[in-house]
């Protein structure tokens, strides 16, 4: 059962799924990954037939074997049962001719809310019967950050630092972030952008000096981005529900293989794709959707890498990255699990912000991916576009998917095609009214949401409009060299 077994993507170590879920990313800078996914066997007949939560706890047990059956039911029941608005966790709805899986149905209307409520049960779960007590630090680019404060609030022996850069975040993402209840929380902005940010925390998990600060306290840091495999592995279920829905809606038969379009930033949603593929949903093809930030689009059309290229504030921000730091995962299978290639790869990126992968990988990516990108005004007239033909309101992000599956709709080879849609509209209230033609100068965020329910017909998250009312507790703002000595102090406070 060697295979069963985690180990970083540049090869080092040998963890459990509860050491892997624990420790977040490996010492030697990348990511947990193990090698038996493709051998998984799942019977689908039966596996399309569960509901959300039974699917999540059959999936759970292939991938994190060290979980006893009780302990997955557990942590399933703890994550989905009443915290989402739909039954279906993720349900699939038709805007127009096209099927869009919603994943915005969660406690703060992220698509990371699906994998945000799971992970803190998997931490607490594996903590269990340990001295240690845990500090989650975050960098988030706006909708992680809230989505694992909320997962994480009052969660036992575990604090939360939350980065975000300032000024780039939406007035609602920030709200969301420092009105957060909870005793064990901290949330910060730092001067820079959602790169400068996680490369901070990148540093900080990697500083000996803050491990022997936090060691004194048997405090270990460790993280809720996309990076943590408690994280990663949540997300592979819903391509799962999608595909049920689809046989339950007659649009696809049993082993019919179908296409996934993902607006993508970290590369954490398509990678659960990916996951799925690989452990037998018939999945065709991924189509990755970028916004401006299109380094993604690059490296997949010509198998170059290449940071080295202005940084765009958008109106789709969650996806303004130009490290894709789950992509050294897909990198890690595509090259045949070869270590070697990948640390190299990475070490390239960091030296010199560039590599290009050998001709076998692209290939393979060829095979598998389609992507292409979109500007803000080809984002806004999407929105409209949509709107107009069939009353579906979509959020920016989502928006950035939809144009790009119009401009690849040659090269779908036929297949039904899937639209994850990543995030509520209402979380980008103001640029969505913009895009369809509403005045909005001169209301505030509530009014715009109540201006937006009228037109779109669906219902205002409880949990956004309730921001009205709550108090701002968070109001510091630091500069990156400074974020070692906050989470620290941080740390002896909270987790005392
Ligand atoms: C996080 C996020 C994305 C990007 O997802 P990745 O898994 O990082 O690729 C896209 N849209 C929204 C709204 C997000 O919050």
């Amino acid at each position: 059962m060697e295979n069963r077994y985690y180990h970083s993507t540049r090869g080092s170590g040998k963890l459990s799924p509860k050491e892997a879920v624990l420790r977040g990313i490996a010492d030697d800078g990348g990511l947990y990954v193990w090698d038996g996914l493709e051998d998984v066997r799942l019977d689908l007949d039966a596996l399309l037939k569960l509901d959300y939560q039974e699917m999540a706890k059959r999936l759970f047990a292939e991938v994190l074997w060290d979980y006893s059956e009780e302990e997955l039911a557990r942590c399933v029941d703890l994550a989905y049962t009443g915290k989402f608005d739909s039954e279906q966790i993720t349900p699939l709805v038709m805007a127009g001719d096209l099927p869009v899986l919603e994943l915005f149905h969660g406690p703060t209307s992220a698509f990371k809310d699906v994998a945000l409520c799971m992970l803190p049960q998997l931490m607490s779960t594996a903590l269990n019967g340990r001295k240690e007590k845990v500090m989650i630090v975050t960098a988030t680019s706006g909708d992680t950050g809230k989505a694992a404060l909320s997962g994480f609030q009052d969660a036992e022996n575990i604090g939360i630092t939350v980065f975000y850069p300032y000024g780039k975040v939406s007035d609602i993402q920030r709200l969301q972030m420092v009105c957060q209840q909870g005793e064990n929380v901290r949330v910060c902005a730092i001067r820079g952008n959602f790169d400068d940010a996680q490369s901070g925390v990148k540093r900080l998990f990697h500083s000996a000096q803050a491990k022997a600060a936090l060691d004194e306290d048997r405090i270990v840091l460790s993280s809720a981005n996309s990076i943590n495999i408690g994280r990663l592995v949540p997300q592979i279920v819903y391509y799962f529900a999608a595909y049920r829905q689809l046989l339950e809606a007659g649009a696809v038969q049993m082993g019919e293989e179908v296409n996934f379009c993902v607006p993508t930033g970290n590369f954490g949603n398509v990678l659960a794709g990916y996951y799925a593929k690989l452990m037998g949903l018939p999945v065709h093809r991924l189509i990755v959707a970028a916004n401006e930030n299109n380094v993604l689009e690059d490296f997949l059309n010509t198998g170059v890498y290449d940071r080295n290229r202005p940084f765009h504030q958008t109106i789709s921000p969650s996806m303004d990255i130009l490290i894709s730091s789950n992509l050294e995962r897909m990198l890690y299978y595509l090259s045949g699990k070869d270590s070697v290639k990948v640390a190299g790869w990475m070490k390239d990126l960091a030296e010199q912000g560039r590599y290009e992968v050998d001709a076998q990988t692209k290939e393979k990516i060829a095979s598998l991916f389609l992507s292409a990108s979109c500007d803000n005004a080809q984002t806004s007239a999407q929105i409209r576009s949509v709107y107009a033909r069939c009353g579906y309101v979509m959020d920016p992000h989502t928006a950035v998917g939809a144009h790009v599956l119009e401009q690849l709709k040659d090269r779908l080879d036929g297949k039904v095609t899937v639209l994850l849609s990543t995030a509520s509209p209402y979380k980008f209230t103001r640029d969505v009214l913009k895009a369809l033609g509403e005045a909005q100068e001169g209301l505030d965020d509530f009014a715009c949401m109540r201006k937006l329910e009228q037109l779109s017909k669906q219902q205002i998250p409880a949990g956004l409009y309730a921001l009205k009312d709550m108090p701002e507790r968070f109001a510091d703002v630091i500069s990156c060299e400074e974020m070692e000595e906050y989470v620290i102090a941080g740390a002896r406070e909270i987790l005392k």
